[in-house]
């Protein structure tokens, strides 16, 4: 098979252009050679996190790598056959364990077995998906296309730090089902959830206080609806996140704030209601930070639909990639001030 050449300053030009290239050049079976990695970042080139993305998918299918380094701008990736069964992967900071799993579980979800991973890492940082994002909103996502899978936080970890690990099982189908979900459905609730690790129960107050606040009013928290989960001693690091579930009759998620020093209580908790708030008035079922991470596997099933918010810059860049493996075609239309439609055909 020819070797794909990917411009890894593609679009968004960051991580995920590798993940993306990683998880359908092992589905698919076609090698890749990639230049520019995360050329757009202040630090372009591999970090832990990416690196361990292509060592876990080296070592997923037998593939043979080169350029696999810390900072390496350049790879090339020849896959082999993809081998399901038990793996451990481990970042070895607070790179984030889900941004891992986000190059991993697409091939394994038609693979010839059931998987069991085990990232050890970051579980709730900023700019990545948090662990619970994973479990409730994209896993019950990727279950329409037909695998099972579930998720599991053995242990949450933070910036830098990390120490944290998640384990998902994926149990896989012969071949993916095509998504088509253009309803947004009825709003049934939504429920908050602070998780605190070595820090004062101060901040969890304030966060709280500021979900109830009458401007947040449409998201319907209340005392009993929000939850505090403080942990210590067992968690190195600290780490503070805000987790926001909407509940919709097409599925549930979760929008999030995380906190970081230097920021605010209010503000982590406001980020995480306003991302709920946005995403209720567009009335479509797929939130924006899921729509990209949706791409990928449903272009493995062949076609599919869905509405969704505004395409962010990775939802554009994912479907920029797509076409570069397969032969797919990505068309993004705007419906109304708040919707949009993505075909893949
Ligand atoms: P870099 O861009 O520095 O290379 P990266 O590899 O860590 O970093 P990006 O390429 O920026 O990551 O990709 C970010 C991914 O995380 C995207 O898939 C995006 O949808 C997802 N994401 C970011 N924030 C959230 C969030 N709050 N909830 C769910 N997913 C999120």
């Amino acid at each position: 098979m020819s070797t794909v050449h990917v411009d890894g300053s593609l679009g968004e030009g960051g991580g995920q252009v590798l993940r993306a290239s990683l998880a359908l050049s092992m589905a698919l079976g076609r090698p890749f050679r990639m230049t520019s990695i995360r050329a757009n970042r202040p630090k372009p080139g591999l970090k832990r996190q990416h690196l361990t993305c292509v060592r876990a998918a080296q070592q997923i299918c037998g593939a043979e790598v080169a350029g696999d380094s810390i900072n390496s701008t350049e790879i090339c990736f020849a896959p082999g056959a993809v081998r399901p069964g038990n793996y451990c992967f481990d970042i070895g900071s607070g790179g984030s364990c889900t941004m891992v799993l986000q190059a991993l579980v697409p091939p394994l979800l038609v693979a010839s077995g059931p998987s069991r991973l085990t990232v050890t890492g970051g579980t709730h940082v900023p700019f990545a998906p948090p662990f619970e994002f994973l479990r409730d909103t994209l896993f019950p996502w990727l279950a329409k296309l037909g695998p099972r899978l579930s998720a599991h936080m053995d242990q949450p970890g933070f910036m830098q730090v990390g120490g944290g690990s998640i384990t998902v099982e994926i149990d896989p189908v012969p071949a993916l089902q095509p998504l088509d979900s253009c309803e947004g459905g009825a709003f049934v609730g939504a429920t908050g959830h602070i998780l605190l690790c070595n820090l004062g129960a101060d901040i969890a107050k304030r966060e709280k206080a500021a979900l109830l606040a009458e401007n947040l009013r449409v998201l319907g928290l209340t005392e009993k609806t929000i939850h505090i989960e403080t942990k210590s001693r067992s968690v190195e690091g600290l780490g503070n996140a805000v987790l926001v579930t909407v509940v919709r009759e097409s599925g549930v998620t979760v929008c999030t704030g995380i906190g970081q020093l230097g920021v605010a209580a209010k503000s982590v908790a406001r980020h995480a209601a306003d991302r709920a708030r946005s995403f209720l008035r567009s009335e479509v079922p797929v939130e924006k930070h899921l729509a990209d991470q949706l791409l990928v596997p449903m272009a493995l099933a062949g076609s599919g639909t869905f509405l969704t918010e505004k395409p962010s810059l990775h939802t554009k860049t994912c479907m920029a990639v797509l076409p570069l493996f397969m032969d797919v075609t990505a068309r993004a239309v705007q419906l109304n001030a708040r919707a949009w439609r993505i075909t893949l055909s």
